[in-house]
């Protein structure tokens, strides 16, 4: 019996030890998977330990331009630890994002980032001026109401990411750095963190609870977050017009010119943006003289006669730029861990020159829901909380993008009558003064974000053409013109409307996710 004993003792002994060894190898390896036990991971690629899920970073930002800069330092005011990495950190020259609008600058001022418009020789911009078949109407940003500060502005664009970039990079918990984001790291569906590679060509890792995809329009990891629907009606010719003065100083021209629309803005006291709407995926060449053919002998006619010679000699002078105008709805795949803003997000034609007033409005309906957040490792919770965010949103952003939208289609010169009827009612409508211009204006600007009064002033217009055609006596021919410019107009802003969202443009508060509140830990 005392045998038995001994055996079976002897035989718990080793099992027990054995139980132990597995749990301390079991614990071993937790540790080694996490890093050095002080938030650090060791990284699947280099090998190296970098700031770790459960520590060091709780937001990678993937581009530091308009909408990464300015995310950067907003959440890295609200206490959190932010790694931006960002592609080129070099000021850029480009002919996107230069005009602000006074909606935007009102949420540069939530954000606290104003004075990043203050140093960089920017212009007020205080309104726009149509002009069609050398008439012109003046349309006044409708800012009675704001601080006298509010305006739009008008400014080189890297200058100005500059400037949030250096803000953001001044806070001691945010850190920018210069790579390249090759993917994003995903593991059973949750976004964990990106890959990138440095400058020098070394790849690694970076982990954080939430990366926020920044990447602007050409993005390559949309894909992974969206279901993209990219359209591209157009390309912007850019050109910088020197020593003259605008028409009327501190506004946007936009001229209603054939086959589609120009725009002069000022940039600096000094310079004045041209951007000159080219349809089609095909562009003249640049370098065989095609391009600088097509602005003098096509374009150059159109624009006012006060720019007429400043713009012959932009285009002598050789810079001549080109952007795809893209427009995407946004169409998110909610995915844990990841998100997505800016261009990368959603874009709209850049007619208007909205989008930096949606990305900065983004910006605060994003801070604004992460702020009752402490924590936030719980991937799926907050994936399902941030649902939200796609709801709260739309005010600002279908407005902006479906006003840029309908706007572009009308302003286009068509061999359509009812297409050129409804061109020139909406001329006529917005030269009526009042509300005809305040309404669409205040829309334009971002200072009225209302889906419902966009779509009243959009079939107002409509009503007005058909109206004028049956005053004073209305012929079968003319009537016929009537409905088919109403046909017309439905068929430009219903589809807009479509892609954006009945439900969340009209009525966010019938959507469940709009009343999600935060996680309970
Ligand atoms: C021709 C044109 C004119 C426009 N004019 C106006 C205007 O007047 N007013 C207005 O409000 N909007 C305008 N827009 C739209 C505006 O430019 C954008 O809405 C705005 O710049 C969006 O900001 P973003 O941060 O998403 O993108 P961006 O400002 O383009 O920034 C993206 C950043 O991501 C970086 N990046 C890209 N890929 C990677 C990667 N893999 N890894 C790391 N970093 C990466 C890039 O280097 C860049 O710094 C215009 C657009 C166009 C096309």
């Amino acid at each position: 019996m005392d045998g038995q004993y001994l055996v079976s003792g002897v035989l718990a002994l080793f099992l027990g030890i054995f139980l132990l060894y597995k749990r301390l190898g079991k614990e071993k390896r937790r540790v080694s998977k996490k890093g050095r036990g002080d938030g650090y991971v060791k990284s699947s690629v280099d090998g190296g330990f970098r700031p770790g899920i459960d520590g060091s970073t709780d937001i990678i930002i993937v581009g530091a331009g308009v909408a990464g800069a300015a995310l950067a330092y907003t959440l890295g005011k609200d206490g959190r630890r932010v790694r931006v990495i960002e592609r080129d950190l070099t000021e850029q020259d480009r002919i996107v994002g230069e005009l602000l609008q006074p909606g935007g600058y009102l949420k540069l001022m939530e954000l606290d980032l104003e004075d990043c418009v203050q140093t960089i020789d920017a212009q007020r911009v205080i309104g726009y001026a149509l002009f069609k078949d050398g008439k012109h109407t003046q349309l006044s940003y409708p800012l009675e109401k704001f601080h006298s500060d509010v305006a739009g502005r008008g400014f080189h664009n890297g200058r100005f990411v500059q400037r949030m970039r250096e803000k953001a990079a001044s806070l001691p918990n945010v850190s920018l750095e210069q790579g390249t984001v090759t993917s994003l790291i995903e593991e059973k569906g949750t976004v964990r963190g990106v890959q990138f590679k440095t400058k020098a060509g070394e790849e690694l890792t970076a982990y954080a609870p939430l990366t926020v995809v920044c990447d602007g329009c050409f993005s390559n990891l949309r894909r992974n977050l969206c279901t993209p629907k990219v359209d591209v009606p157009s390309h912007f010719v850019g050109l910088v017009v020197e020593n003259c003065d605008l028409p009327l100083p501190n506004h946007g021209h936009v001229i209603l010119a054939d086959p589609s629309p120009i725009l002069f803005y000022p940039i600096s006291s000094t310079e004045i943006r041209c951007l000159v709407d080219v349809p089609g995926q095909k562009l003249p060449s640049v370098a065989s003289g095609e391009m600088a053919k097509y602005l003098k002998t096509k374009v150059a006619p159109q624009v006012p006669p006060e720019l007429y010679k400043a713009f012959i000699a932009a285009i002598d002078k050789g810079n001549i730029k080109s952007m795809p105008n893209r427009s995407m709805p946004a169409n998110p795949q909610p995915t844990p861990g990841a998100l997505l803003m800016g261009d990368a997000f959603n874009m709209r034609h850049p007619l208007t020159g909205g989008g930096m007033t949606v990305a900065l409005s983004d910006i605060v309906v994003l801070r604004n829901l992460l702020r009752p957040l402490q924590d936030l490792n719980d991937a799926s919770a907050l994936c399902n909380y941030l649902e939200s965010f796609y709801t709260l949103r739309k005010p600002v952003a279908s407005t902006i993008n479906t006003l840029a939208g309908a706007l572009y289609k009308v302003f286009c010169a068509s061999p359509d009558p009812a297409r050129k009827e409804m061109r020139q009612a909406c001329f006529d409508y917005l030269s009526l003064g009042g509300l005809c211009s305040t309404g669409p204006v205040s829309l334009l600007s971002g200072l009225n974000p209302r889906p419902m009064h966009l779509v009243c002033h959009f079939f107002a217009v409509a009503v007005y053409g058909v109206g004028r055609l049956c005053l004073p006596f209305p012929s079968v021919k003319r009537m016929w013109l009537g409905a088919r410019l109403i046909k017309g107009a439905s068929g430009i802003i219903f589809p807009i409307i479509r892609d954006e969202g009945v439900r969340q443009m009209f009525f966010p508060a019938t959507v469940p996710a709009y009343h999600r509140g935060p996680p309970v830990y």
